[in-house]
């Protein structure tokens, strides 16, 4: 099994590298930021509440997320492994995981943490708002928002998984599939140990 949290900030390229691990992996991806703009999108009560945290560029309350990814984790059990995409982001979170992992009897093995500076992150979801839809990704306020909520909740996931061994940086600057490689070459030498 291969479990992996794919960390960085907004706009970082999480959901891209996901799509290409996926295919290369088998993995099942679960992103909390995709879970909840489904349920914002059924109409839910859960997305209702959500939809005006996110309107904010601010985090949904950790027990919402927690029991998204729960409920996950549990109706997947022959999955060969997860990829945790925008979870956890917080350390609350983290603990949350690794509790509901050892539950389960399964273990996140590795943190990859996409780096990407400030100014990149703007103009990558400002771009990407042109299409995807999210009224998060359009406005310049609302996006500053959300990359400080990054550095200020959401970084200290990093020491968590660092003080377990867990952490890897990959250069979230270079191209696409640049990127991929430095992450096939980190998994393939996890997985020879
Ligand atoms: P994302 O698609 O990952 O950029 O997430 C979009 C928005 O969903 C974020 O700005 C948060 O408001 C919310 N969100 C997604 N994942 C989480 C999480 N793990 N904890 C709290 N809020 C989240």
């Amino acid at each position: 099994m291969l479990n992996i949290v794919l960390f960085g900030p907004p706009g970082a390229g999480k959901g891209t590298q996901s799509e290409k691990l996926i295919v290369h992996y088998q993995l099942i991806h679960l992103s909390t930021g995709d879970i909840l703009r489904a349920e914002i999108a059924a109409g839910t009560e859960l997305g209702k509440n959500a939809k005006d945290i996110m309107d904010k560029g601010l985090l949904v309350p950790d027990d919402v997320v927690i029991g998204m990814i729960e409920n996950k984790i549990k109706s997947n059990p022959d999955a060969k492994g997860f990829i945790f995409d925008g979870f956890p982001r917080t350390v609350a979170q983290a603990e949350a995981l690794d509790k509901m992992c050892s539950a389960n009897g399964i273990e996140v093995h590795c943190m990859l943490a996409l780096v990407v500076e400030d100014e990149e992150l703007y103009k990558r979801i400002l771009e990407r708002g042109k299409t995807s839809g999210r009224s998060d990704d359009q406005n310049p306020e609302l996006i500053k928002q959300r990359i400080e909520e990054y550095n200020k909740k959401t970084k200290p996931v990093a020491d968590y998984y660092a003080s377990q061994n867990k952490y890897y940086a990959i250069n979230g600057m270079a191209d696409i599939n640049t990127v991929f490689q430095e992450i096939t070459s980190v998994l393939s030498n996890l997985q020879k140990r």
